[in-house]
């Protein structure tokens, strides 16, 4: 065990030098508006050359089809508001969207609700635990929370309107596929394999129902949950989702407004909070960026204005976030002048 986390811990210490040599480079970080398409491209390509090789974490497991996906998927692909898409590695691969479909059913609830809906209810502060805690839960009696972690967003899937299932499914899987811009399907191996064994997840459904959180039907609400979780994403696809976020709602591939500009700016505070779950603070630190991870691989993160930007790789962290997605998402931003808190001082006279 200990020379288990000794392993673990240089490793850790491996990878994070690695990417200090490479931010260390002498490629400064430009603004992404003024570079070419080659200069982009050459930035996707390094980060997919320098990662590819790490073989920290490991793919979920608790879900068991998850541990099944091959580990060697990592496809890097952004999407900038005027609509180019520029990708590395793997683009066919698909994975479960998993925890990143928590924004787009918590976006489609301010669409229908407004942007009360959050703080008046599970609220939208980061919890500190882990996404499925239980002890976060009965810290505040359901509220004290936020969309991002699984009572959350277990309680904002439960919002959705519909007359049945179905209507409400087909208007969750509608607007995740607004947002990539094709129509996407559910990965239904994933499906029942999360189905079978989310014992822990059907308990927080019941949990919120108990404090008031979800009004009726918290089964129900648990497993069109776990179905929008299991909608089969491939790198370019979250790339295209982040992008529209990027670009204020309308979808730069597909020229098509998914959601109103309005509503942004609350969705994209939610995923800086509680994106990345306990570890969203240090990825704050890091890169600045809204962004929301999910267990099967993939992260998805926004720079206002500039770009949106995915990675799929399964291998996770302790935290539950991807080991290469997480490294090749920052270093790419930093090339690409991403971080939104960073700006030219202006002197003045
Ligand atoms: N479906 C997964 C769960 O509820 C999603 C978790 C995640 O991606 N962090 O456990």
């Amino acid at each position: 065990m200990i020379q288990q986390n000794l392993f673990a811990s240089i490793w850790r210490t491996a990878t994070v030098l690695l990417l200090a040599v490479a931010l260390a480079s002498p490629l400064q970080a430009a603004d992404v508006a003024s570079m070419s398409d080659r200069e982009i491209q050459s930035v996707l390509d390094e980060a997919l050359e320098m990662f590819a090789g790490i073989d920290q974490g490991a793919n979920a497991d608790y879900i068991p089809a998850l541990a099944e996906v091959d580990s060697d998927i990592f496809g890097i692909a952004l999407v900038t508001p005027d609509g180019r898409v520029f990708s590395a590695g793997d683009m066919a691969s698909e994975v479960s969207i998993q925890s990143i479909s928590k924004v787009f059913t918590m976006a489609l609830v301010m669409e229908e609700e407004g942007i009360d809906f959050a703080p008046d209810g599970v609220g939208v502060d980061a919890t500190g635990q882990v996404f499925n805690s239980i002890v976060a839960i009965e810290q505040y009696k359901g509220a004290e929370m936020n969309p991002m972690v699984n009572a959350g967003a277990i309680a904002t899937t439960s919002r959705v309107s519909g007359d049945s299932r179905d209507d409400i499914w087909n208007r969750i899987l509608d607007f995740h596929s607004r947002f990539a811009g094709r129509e996407l399907e559910v990965n239904e191996p994933v499906y029942e394999s999360e189905a079978a064994t989310n014992q822990r997840n059907q308990a927080i459904g019941r949990l919120m129902y108990a404090y008031g959180h979800i009004e009726s039907n918290p089964d129900q609400a648990t497993d069109i949950y776990t179905e929008q979780c299991s909608i089969n994403v491939n790198s370019r696809d979250l790339a295209v989702m982040a992008g529209t976020l990027a670009n204020g709602g309308l979808n730069p591939v597909t020229g098509q407004t998914v959601m109103s500009a309005e509503n942004v700016p609350e969705v994209l505070a939610i995923m800086a909070t509680a994106g990345l779950y306990d570890d969203a603070g240090k990825w704050l630190y890091r890169t600045g960026l809204p962004a929301k991870s999910g267990v099967g691989g993939g992260i998805v993160a926004v720079s206002p204005g500039r770009f949106g930007i995915a990675a799929i790789a399964p291998p996770l962290d302790e935290a539950g976030n991807s080991v290469k997605s997480q490294l090749a998402i920052e270093y790419i931003s930093k090339k690409l002048g991403g971080n939104p808190y960073e700006v030219q001082p202006v002197e003045s006279e």
